[in-house]
Parts: C-alpha cells; structure tokens; sequence
C-alpha cells in the first residue's frame, strides 16, 4: 500500500457566508459542507492540495451572532487536534472574522504552525463565489508554507490576523491591515514577506473562559451622554474599557464631568485603554493638550492596537489575570504581533 506523505490541514467549519444557502428570511449557515466541497474538488488538481479533514461545529453561526464562548470552542478543537495536523484552517463569517483572529491570536501564544481563518462574500453554493478560492489557497498556506501565525487569509491577502480589520461590507478585497503590512499575497505566485512572518514559538496555549461582560467598546463622539456613560463606567461588571478616540488618542477634555468619570474608573481598578478611531496612526497621549492629562488619570495608551485585537486582549488579559497592574502592563506590550 502507498503511504502517503503529504501535510494534513485540519478544517474547522464554525459557521459564515461561505457555507450559507438562501432561505426565505436570506441567507442562513447550513450542516453538511464537507460533502459540498468535496463535490467541488472533484475534478480539482488535487496534488496541489494537502490532505484534510472538516470538524463541522454543533453551533453553525452568522458570525454576526459570535459569542464569547465561541472563542473558547474553537480554541480549544484547536489544542485538542494540534499535534495531529501540521496546519489549519478555520471557516468563519467575515462580520467578526477580525474579532476571532485576534482572540485566537492571543489564546494560542507560541503557534508554531499556520492557522488561517477565512470565509468568503458570496456562499460556496453560488455558481461565481469567492469561497472556493479563499478556502484552496488557505489550505495550500495552511499546508505548504511556514506561517506559524493566526492570519486572515482572505481575496489574495495574507494578513496577520490580530491587525487585520473588515474594510468592504460587499467587495470581495473585504480585508485588510491597514495599520500593517500584508504578510503575504497570492496571485499566480505564493509571496510570502519572511521578514514580517512571526517566527515558530514554543506553543502555550490557553482556551480562555471569558467574561461576556468584562470588557465595553466606547467610541468617542461630539456631544455624548455624560450620565449613560458614568453608569456604563460604574457598573459593577465593567472591568475595561477600548476608548475609542479622535486621532492620535485626543478626548474631549473640556467635558470635565465624562474626564472625571474616566478618573473615578481607574481609580476604582477599571483599565481604560485608549485607542484611535482612525485606520492608521498610533495614539500619542500627550501631543495635544486635549490628551494631556491622560496619563495622570491613568488611561493607558493602546499604540496602534486595532480596535479589534484591543478588545479581544483586554478579555483575556482580565479573563487571566488576576493583577490589574499587571493587565495594565501586559496590555502594552507586544504578545503576539498586535502592536509594534
Ligand atoms: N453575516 C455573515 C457572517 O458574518 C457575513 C459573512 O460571512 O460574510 O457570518
């Protein structure tokens, strides 16, 4: 008998557009898609392509419905198959694909083999679709080239996945890393830029049990409600905070009462992460008067930080950790590529 000596990839189907089929109410994520694409691989050139294996998940999802637990679940099929793969592939819906490849980023610190999420704009049941072309390629990084990191894979991008964020809601180039570098891109040739590739690590890995509502998202916005926001920053449950704010990191210091709010959060242990709302740039508290005094109330700078990667580090920071100082600390350093 003939032994075969190709990589085996390991696909996780968790839902998303690339498994969807029309219903009346539209589209919704359907059973059975390892049948489906066999189908279509039939008459594919299949040397080009690894051997595989989909886990099909129980909870199917419009990643528009993601749940915190849902990281954990993929985590942890991650772990449980790892020695058993040399690659992976995770099938996700594009809404908060962003989210997933941050949080898995940072629940599987030290990867020392490629797992690529992707999923596609139009469903791999439609005659033109972007998904079998997302999914092969995937496999073939996943299998065939040493990307030991978490990446979107996603329209001939290759991208580090805790930087990459949705740019397009229906133009197939749906991703991007506008804040860094394209780890790669995929034409007629594989061109993968080494020097950016994170090296292998030493895996330690965590499935984290995360606290829905630990962590809030406040965008700043001309004229916000003072009062709503005070009792978000109060309630018991609120751990951190993603501020969202105007370019290099500026707030509306004039609002004493939203600064003071700020204030009396740090002081009560809350960690503030201040973010910027732009697609490029870093925040720089400190530049502007208007963040001057940030760092005296103890709002800590989050760099270039998507907003994305941010939130899913703060949750596994205060999921993890039980010193806030060190949370604090841990959240502007550089884990695992999120930051320079
Ligand atoms: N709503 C879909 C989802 O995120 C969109 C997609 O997959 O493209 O699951």
């Amino acid at each position: 008998m003939q032994t075969t000596s190709k990589p085996r990839v390991l696909i996780l189907y968790t839902g998303g557009t690339i498994g969807m089929r029309p219903s009346p109410e539209g589209y919704i994520p359907v059973a059975g898609f390892e049948s489906l694409l066999r189908q279509k691989l039939e008459n594919s050139a299949h040397d080009a392509l690894p051997e595989f294996e989909l886990i099909e998940f129980d909870r199917l999802i419009d990643s528009s419905n993601l749940m915190l637990s849902d990281w954990s679940a993929i985590a942890e099929s991650l772990i449980q198959h790892y020695d058993q793969y040399d690659g992976f592939v995770v099938l996700h819906g594009t809404d908060t694909m962003a989210y997933s490849a941050s949080a898995l980023s940072f629940q599987l610190q030290g990867l020392n083999k490629p797992v690529i999420v992707t999923g596609s704009q139009i469903p791999l049941v439609e005659l033109r679709n972007d998904a079998l072309d997302n999914l092969i390629t995937s496999m073939i990084i996943a299998g065939f080239h040493p990307v030991p990191e978490v990446c979107i894979y996603f329209n001939g991008r290759l991208l580090r996945g805790n930087r990459s964020r949705k740019v397009k809601a229906t133009g197939l180039d749906a991703f991007n890393s506008p804040n860094f570098p394209w780890l790669g891109q995929v034409g007629i040739h594989f061109e993968l830029h080494k020097s950016l590739i994170r090296n292998a690590g030493n895996p330690e890995f965590q499935a984290i049990n995360y606290r829905d509502e630990a962590v809030v998202m406040l965008p700043i916005y001309p004229g916000m409600p003072t009062t709503l926001v005070d009792q978000m920053l109060r309630a018991e449950q609120t751990a951190g905070v993603i501020v969202q704010s105007y370019g290099v990191g500026n707030l509306p210091d004039s609002n004493r009462a939203l600064m003071k709010s700020f204030a009396r959060a740090t002081e009560a242990g809350k960690v503030l992460i201040n973010i910027s709302s732009c697609l490029q740039g870093d925040v720089l508290q400190g530049t502007y008067a208007t963040s001057s005094a940030l760092d005296e109330i103890g709002m800590i700078s989050g760099g270039n930080m998507t907003p994305e990667a941010a939130f899913s580090k703060l949750h596994s920071l205060l999921a993890t950790v039980s010193d806030r100082t060190q949370v604090r600390l841990r959240m502007q350093q550089n884990l695992c590529g999120e930051m320079d």
